[in-house]
């Protein structure tokens, strides 16, 4: 169900280690709550810099070489979703949840919530239309602007949401 792709420094070894503990106890939480399912992530724990590494990276066979500094404005997220070629990547920003088990915990189901909104069938398209316009690669007009905008308003209500079942994740691992 994971692969967990690049290593993060030995000073974030405790959140790696909590993420490996709790992610399979999570994707159950979330799939039970959004009654779908999570589907194969690639899962990465990093600092907030390399985390926006690892999402340029993953964009760049699908849009061309990028710039990680398109979402850079945002060091201090917890972690983040996108979509790759084959399928989706979730970062854990081990910097910013650094000695916060509740913070992991609820990032983990936060950004799995993501994950699963990013596998539904349909929900592809929408996505990379919005990362296209975000590197101007292919401007989006203003009522594609307002839909996509709408979807992810939906989409981050589920996911913060989702972070209420933290103890509960906590207690069944
Ligand atoms: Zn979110």
């Amino acid at each position: 169900m994971f692969t967990f792709v690049r290593s993060p420094g030995r000073q974030h070894q405790a959140t790696l280690d909590r993420v490996h503990a709790a992610a399979d106890t999570a994707t159950r939480i979330v799939e039970q709550q959004m009654r779908g399912r999570v589907g194969p992530v690639d899962l990465a724990v990093a600092s907030s810099s390399g985390m926006w590494d690892l999402v340029a990276d993953a964009h760049r066979p699908m849009f061309g070489r990028q710039d990680p500094r398109v979402w850079q404005h945002d060091l201090h997220a917890y972690g983040t979703t996108t979509i790759t070629a084959t399928g989706v990547l979730v970062v854990i920003n081990a910097q910013a949840c650094r000695g916060r088990q509740d913070e992991i915990d609820k990032t983990l189901l936060h950004e799995l919530t993501h994950a699963l909104q990013f596998n539904r069938s349909g929900a592809r398209p929408l996505i990379e239309s919005s990362i296209a316009n975000n590197y101007g690669i292919a401007p989006m007009t203003e009522r594609e602007v307002a839909a996509a905008n709408r979807q992810v308003d939906a989409d981050e209500r589920d996911a913060a949401r989702m972070e209420r079942h933290h103890r509960q994740l906590a207690q069944s691992i």
